[in-house]
């Protein structure tokens, strides 16, 4: 996981977003079928037949048992009679051919079956009430309490039905409620697990993304730091820890043009190191190295407003350059460094001027003018630290013009 890079781990966010919406639609549908299906089953299967059962309740009273009233009493004809009577059984067929047609559970199939039966036997029985109508010599008189015994039987048998389907009715109702909640609850709780991951994963994902943002301050703190000391390395002498002669070739040229923007004095000298050659013949290297070191920390040490630049420009040979001077402080710098190393009262037996190590200094110190050239100041203070060799050494030559 920590070497999963963010896209990937977007990714994986979104498809686990897109997974619970998949999850949560695909239940959701499920649920709203089935809850369908119990609607279509309440309807169909409970509530259309209830209706079927009592119309056919009432056309046993009002269609048929009223007819053979009103003909009892002499207000229907034997034909009107007996015709109402055949359309009112038609009729009562078929509503319980509906009512058949519909969704039958088969636990309610014995009340069906002895309803049909029923139904038949009350059939055959106005049939009969019909042939004694339609029969002018009677021999037989129709009986009323007949009629109402069978009608009670018929309504009461019905009634049961209709008290079965009631209670079935009620009992899908109450399976439709609970698989609302149940849809509503399964709904709910995935919508929670959902969420819960989602929001884990999430919260793994930025806690990783902000450790790495960490992780890459740090290391970007580190690389400038690296950057920095690389920068330094890259200027500085490794020997001397002077700046080097690819740093002195910078500041020469960015405070010489200064200069001469300013119209201000440039100071630039070359120290060189008197018979150092018979010093490592003497010595050693190893020593003439600690010589060097020794040259290079009293430069140091004597420059150190921000304006001095000493270097090492190679070999044996150091380089000065002074801005915000004037021509009088510069030269007395030169003597300065010079008394300074005459101080250090470091052992030169192969020298010829004196027994300890000396340096000459050539300086030049002058306001730069733009048909001067770069390199016209540098030959001129390398001539003056050839004058101050030529002279015996030990020495400071200085010049303010070319
Ligand atoms: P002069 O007084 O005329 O300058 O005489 P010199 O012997 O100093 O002059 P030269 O240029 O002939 O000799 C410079 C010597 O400096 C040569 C070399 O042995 C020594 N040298 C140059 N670079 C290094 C260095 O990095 N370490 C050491 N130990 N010696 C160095
Ligand atoms: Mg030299
Ligand atoms: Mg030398």
């Amino acid at each position: 996981m920590k070497s999963l890079k963010l896209k990937t781990k977007l990714l994986y966010l979104l498809l686990l977003v897109g997974f619970g919406l998949v999850v949560v639609g695909l239940i959701g549908y499920i649920n709203i079928q089935n809850i369908k299906r119990n609607m279509d089953t309440l309807y169909f299967g409970s509530l259309i037949p209830l209706s079927d059962l009592n119309t056919i309740t009432a056309t046993y009273h009002n269609n048929i048992a009223s007819s053979v009233y009103r003909w009892s009493h002499q207000l229907l004809s034997d034909e009107q009679a007996s015709e109402t009577i055949m359309q009112g059984l038609d009729q009562i067929n078929h509503l319980w051919s509906d009512y058949l047609s519909h969704h039958k559970r088969p636990e309610e199939m014995a009340y069906v079956n002895y309803t049909e039966t029923q139904i038949q036997s009350i059939g055959n029985y106005f049939s009969e009430v019909r042939s004694l109508m339609n029969d002018s010599s009677r021999s037989h008189p129709i009986s009323l309490m007949t009629m109402d015994e069978n009608i009670q039987s018929i309504h009461s048998t019905i009634a049961q039905l209709i008290a079965y389907e009631n209670a079935t009715a009620k009992y899908e109702h109450s399976m439709l409620l609970a698989q609302y909640e149940n849809a509503l609850l399964q709904l709910v709780f995935f919508l929670g697990v959902i969420l819960a991951l989602v929001m884990g994963l999430a919260w793994i994902i930025f806690s990783r993304i902000e450790v790495q943002q960490q992780q890459l301050i740090a290391s970007s703190e580190t690389l400038k730091h690296l950057n920095l000391k690389l920068e330094q390395a890259s200027y500085t002498d490794s020997l001397t820890s002077l700046f080097n002669r690819r740093y002195f070739n910078i500041v020469y040229e960015r405070e010489f043009k200064r200069a001469l923007r300013s119209n201000t004095p440039f100071v630039f000298m070359m120290i060189d190191i008197d018979f150092f050659k018979q010093y490592n013949d003497t010595y050693g290297h190893l020593q003439g190295d600690t010589a060097l070191q020794a040259v290079a920390k009293v430069l140091r040490n004597a420059l150190q407003r921000p304006g001095d630049y000493p270097f090492r420009l190679g070999g044996e040979e150091f380089g000065i350059i002074l801005t915000d001077t004037d021509c009088a402080n510069a030269h007395s710098m030169g003597e300065k460094v010079r008394a300074a190393i005459e101080r250090l009262k470091i052992e030169h037996k192969g020298s010829k001027i004196l027994p300890i190590l000396s340096i000459s200094v050539g300086g030049i110190c002058i306001t730069p003018t733009v048909d001067m050239s770069e390199d016209s100041l540098i030959h001129a203070a390398d001539t003056n630290l050839y004058a101050a060799k030529e002279r015996g050494r030990n020495q400071v030559m200085f010049s303010n013009q070319l």
